[in-house]
């Protein structure tokens, strides 16, 4: 992965970070609403958890940004760019393709191929992610990784993969930012057992909570 593709140009949309794009001028949204761009960075988050590489350098580049950040920068998009990224459906079938274990990251490279990067760009971006998402602000992992606080209730060790895909699906639909966060190595991660592997602890009672609180939007 290049220089650039670690920052953002916020002249230009974030999505797509090109000028031209497939779209009109006309089509790009220069004031985005706070949940539109929350919906957009859940997006990013979710879909390269799902194994849809050609986000990959997108979610990198929105790492440690809050959608705060991104409109107090004057973050900008295109309509079209927008609505791919976010699409239900495509998420869904991201989600599906995922499930299955079929996933290769590589089913749509349209927006690969519009930047006119060489094909096979890709391919080191599932080990880069992981890496960078594991630098993520360190949490104790000796506590619940929902709650981080000692609340008395038994600790219990991710230990399963059905666990970990829980934990993965926590992490991928939570609207409790600090939570995603700490949940960010296993939603990188293709890799089922990599909760189990990063020795996660949680409360019965809190992951019966954060099953409860998510949000599907
Ligand atoms: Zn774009
Ligand atoms: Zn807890």
């Amino acid at each position: 992965m290049d220089e650039d593709s670690k920052s953002n140009d916020y002249g230009l949309c974030i999505i797509c970070q090109t000028n031209t794009g497939p779209t009109e001028y006309t089509d790009l949204v220069m004031n985005p609403a706070m949940s539109s761009v929350t919906k957009m960075i859940e997006s990013a988050v979710k879909r390269c958890g799902y194994g849809d590489s050609q986000f990959m350098a997108l979610k990198t580049r929105l790492q440690a940004l809050s959608a705060e950040d991104l409109i107090l920068n004057a973050v900008r998009y295109h309509r079209t760019c927008y609505s791919q990224l976010t699409s239900k459906t495509l998420i869904d079938r991201a989600k599906a393709r995922f499930e299955k274990g079929t996933s290769s990251g590589s089913v749509s490279d349209i927006r690969t191929k519009r930047r006119g990067r060489p094909s096979g760009t890709d391919s080191a971006d599932d080990s880069y992610a992981s890496k960078r998402c594991a630098r993520d602000q360190p949490f104790d992992k000796e506590k619940c990784v929902i709650c981080q606080d000692d609340t008395g209730a038994e600790l219990h060790d991710v230990s399963t993969k059905n666990m970990g895909l829980q934990m993965r699906n926590i992490g991928l639909e939570t609207s409790n930012y600090s939570l995603k966060v700490r949940l960010s190595s296993v939603t990188c991660s293709t890799d089922p057992l990599q909760a189990v592997a990063d020795d996660m602890k949680y409360h019965l009672p809190c992951l019966v909570k954060a099953k409860r609180d998510i949000i599907i939007f």
